[in-house]
């Protein structure tokens, strides 16, 4: 993972961070130990706790502006994940002919580490976690970052792990030139975040497909064989990277598959395999997470017991299909993460119970299509939790014989004790983003959470 800039005196070097959050923190911290001299500035407000790391650092920062001559001095821009490149500020510096670049490419050239990046539009942060898991339970010495804890320039900088795991968002990867994954593993694409990409899913499979764009034919490429937008896109536009793809509904030669449900991994005529039964977390989404980490384990060589051991042991991550409390034989599942229609379809088809269904907040132009069997087989009502719930009242105000509107997790929550029988299930899991009545998902779920804790 070596590239020129490690190679090269970065001293006085001008390195200019859009963004003054986690990853741009994370930058400053890597830039200064690296020698460069550093410039960080935020359109909007900084968290107490980066301004602190700056001051520490004795850089150069400011909030609510950006100086233009200042950040068009720059060397090189890193500029942060959240701002669109479609900003004046950065318009002008490409057009200037200044790199201007993600915290992932800049943080790689600074490791010799082997990193594992994994991408997609649902089940990053759970397959991220699930194959740090598992490494670390084989005694590996790995490293996690990416959208999950201390950001990888951070990491680089104070630690020295043998490999990284990390979960890619697009936009981390819209900002790579160089970076290149020994392994990549690209879960599934559905149409998400295209406000960004000009409300094209080619531009936003393109955006996924750069994680495998620098990787060369020692390198692994695993992705799910299952997918037709990653098979369409494929067939057009081949990578070089060894393809390990796991499958559902068909059997492969080289990468994993389902036999008697039994999860097959075969690499090279060396074969792992575990009963899917036997997974800590269920659902067909998750056997397809399992199916990629045990790819993964498989492809460092690690002992198949203790993948076996480590795939029975993930209890999966908070907010995702979370099961929370058993009340009066009723069980409350927290999905707050499912926040497009793809991730909300996988948590339906997961369920085993009739079920009540709270859905709904900020609809990211949703067609909920799809959905409709699950519902009509699987939902015996629904609640809907959200500012404005027409649209969903028209698409699923056939299909159920209750759905109510409410306007509180807490009046969400009794409405769905209320309506719960022995035996049932209450899921949340919205399909929408949580921004009009949450600060974000987190605190959706923790207040399903609480509520549910109340009852
Ligand atoms: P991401 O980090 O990509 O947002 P998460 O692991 O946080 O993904 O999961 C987000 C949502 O998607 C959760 O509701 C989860 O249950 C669901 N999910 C997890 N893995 C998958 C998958 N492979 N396919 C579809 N949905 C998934």
């Amino acid at each position: 993972m070596k590239t020129e800039t490690q190679n090269t005196n970065n001293s006085g070097k001008k390195l200019v961070i859009l963004g003054g959050g986690e990853s741009g923190a994370g930058t400053a911290i890597l830039g200064v130990k690296e020698g460069f001299k550093v410039f960080v500035s935020d359109k909007g407000k900084i968290k107490e706790k980066y301004k602190s790391v700056f001051e520490e650092l004795k850089i150069d920062w400011e909030e609510e502006i950006h100086t233009e001559a200042k950040i068009l001095d720059a060397d090189v821009v890193m500029k942060s994940p959240g701002i669109p490149e479609t900003v004046s500020i950065v318009k002008q510096l490409v057009e200037k002919g200044i790199p201007v670049i993600s915290e992932i490419e800049f943080a790689a050239a600074f490791t010799s580490a082997k990193i594992i990046g994994i991408t997609g539009s649902n089940g990053k942060t759970t397959t991220t976690k699930f194959v740090h898991h598992i490494l670390k339970n084989a005694g590996v010495n790995v490293g996690m970052a990416g959208n999950v804890g201390d950001s990888f320039a951070k990491q680089v900088a104070e630690t020295n792990p043998d490999w990284f795991v990390l979960e890619l968002s697009s936009f981390q990867l819209d900002g790579i030139k160089e970076f290149r994954p020994d392994i990549s593993v690209l879960t599934n694409i559905t149409p998400d975040h295209l406000d960004r990409y000009e409300h094209k899913l080619e531009n936003y499979v393109f955006s996924k497909f750069r994680i495998a764009e620098n990787q060369t034919k020692d390198d692994f490429f695993i992705y799910d064989l299952d997918d037709e937008i990653i098979t369409n896109w494929l067939d057009r536009h081949p990578v070089k990277a060894q393809k390990l793809p796991f499958s559902l509904q068909q059997k492969v030669e080289n990468g994993s598959y389902i036999e008697n449900e039994n999860i097959i991994v075969n690499i090279k005529n060396k074969q792992f395999n575990m009963p899917t039964t036997k997974l800590g977390l269920q659902g067909k989404h998750n056997t397809k997470n399992a199916m990629a980490a045990a790819t993964v384990s498989q492809l460092l060589r690690i002992r198949k017991e203790t993948i076996r051991e480590s795939m029975e042991s993930f209890q999966g991550v908070e907010h995702r299909l979370e099961k929370v409390l058993k009340i009066n034989n009723v069980q409350y599942i927290n999905d707050s993460k499912a926040t497009n229609v793809n991730a909300t379809f996988y948590a339906l088809e997961s369920m085993e119970s009739e079920t009540v269904w709270i859905v709904g907040g900020v609809d990211k132009g949703n067609v909920y299509d799809d959905l409709l069997p699950l519902v009509n087989e699987k939902v015996k009502a629904i609640i809907c939790l959200g500012v404005d719930n027409q649209k969903l009242m028209q698409n699923f105000g056939n299909c159920v014989d209750t759905i109510v509107e409410t306007e509180s997790m807490k009046e969400a929550v009794r409405m769905a004790y209320s309506l719960a029988e022995r035996g049932d299930s209450v899921l949340l899991s919205p399909a929408c983003a949580s921004f009009d009545l949450f600060e974000n998902y987190e605190d959706r779920g923790r207040q399903f959470k609480d509520a549910v804790r109340d009852l």
